[in-house]
C-alpha cells in the first residue's frame, strides 16, 4: 500500500492546508469549505498523474491534434457530510466520474466514547473501476474502513484511492491494515496525535461543522 503526503513538497498546497487549520480563517465557513474545494482540487490533479490514458484525434478548427484523455473514469465517494467540498473540488477535475455518497457517523455514548455508524449508501457499480473514497478528515480510520466495506457491495474495484485532507498516524495505519494492498492513501498532511474522543491534534477541529455549522 502506498502512502502520499502532499505537504512534504512546498507548493501552494500548504498554504490551503495552513488556512484550514488556522482559526482565525475558520471563522469564515465559506472559505473554509473553497480551500477544502481547492485542496480536492490538487489531489484530483495529482491522482490523475497515476491514471491511464489512451490517444483520441481531437478535431480543431484547423486540423487533428492526437491528445492523451483517461481511458476509465473514477468513481467519487463521499463520507457525508463532511466530505462533500473535498468531493466537489475532485469532481471539478474529473467532472466525468461517477458518483457516490456514504453516510457515516459518530454516535457518542455518555462515556466520551463512540460507534460508527453507517445508514445510507448511494453508489453506481464500482466493479473493476478506480474508486476514490473522500473524508477531509482520517481520524481513528473506522468511518474509512466501514464506509469502504459498505462500498464493496457494489464491486470489487481495480485501485483504491483514499483522500484526506488531515490524517492521524493511528489512522493511517488502521487503513494500511484493512483495506487491500491495491490502495493509496493521499493525506495532506498526517498529524500524531488523537484525543480519546477521536479528534486529530494538532488537526483543525471538526471538518463537518467548520464547513457546515454545527448540530444537535
Ligand atoms: N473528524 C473531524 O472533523 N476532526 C477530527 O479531528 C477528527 C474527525
Amino acid at each position: 500500500m502506498k502512502l502520499k503526503i502532499l505537504e512534504k513538497k512546498n507548493s501552494i498546497f500548504n498554504q490551503f492546508i495552513a488556512e484550514i487549520r488556522d482559526e482565525g480563517v475558520q471563522t469564515d465557513s465559506m472559505r473554509f469549505r473553497r480551500n477544502i474545494e481547492r485542496i480536492g482540487e490538487i489531489f484530483a490533479y495529482e491522482i490523475s498523474k497515476e491514471l491511464e490514458y489512451e490517444k483520441k484525434n481531437i478535431v480543431t478548427p484547423l486540423g487533428v491534434s492526437k491528445v492523451s484523455v483517461l481511458k476509465k473514469q473514477p468513481v467519487i465517494a463521499a463520507i457525508l457530510r463532511a466530505a462533500l467540498p473535498l468531493h466537489t473540488g475532485m469532481l471539478n477535475y474529473f467532472d466525468k466520474a461517477g458518483n457516490a455518497f456514504v453516510s457515516a457517523y459518530r454516535k457518542h455514548r455518555k462515556d466520551g466514547s463512540f460507534i460508527i455508524k453507517i445508514e445510507y449508501l448511494s453508489s453506481p457499480s464500482i466493479e473493476n473501476k478506480i474508486l476514490i473514497i473522500t473524508d477531509p478528515m482520517l481520524a481513528t480510520g473506522s468511518s474509512m474502513v466501514l464506509s469502504y466495506e459498505a462500498l464493496m457491495q457494489r464491486g470489487k474495484p481495480s485501485h483504491i484511492h483514499i483522500v484526506t485532507a488531515i490524517a492521524s498516524t493511528e489512522g493511517v495505519e488502521y487503513v494500511k491494515k484493512h483495506l487491500p494492498e491495491n490502495t493509496t492513501i493521499w493525506a495532506g498532511a498526517v498529524d500524531g496525535e488523537l484525543t480519546s474522543r477521536g479528534y486529530i491534534v494538532p488537526g483543525l477541529g471538526d471538518a463537518g461543522d467548520l464547513a457546515f455549522g454545527g448540530k444537535k
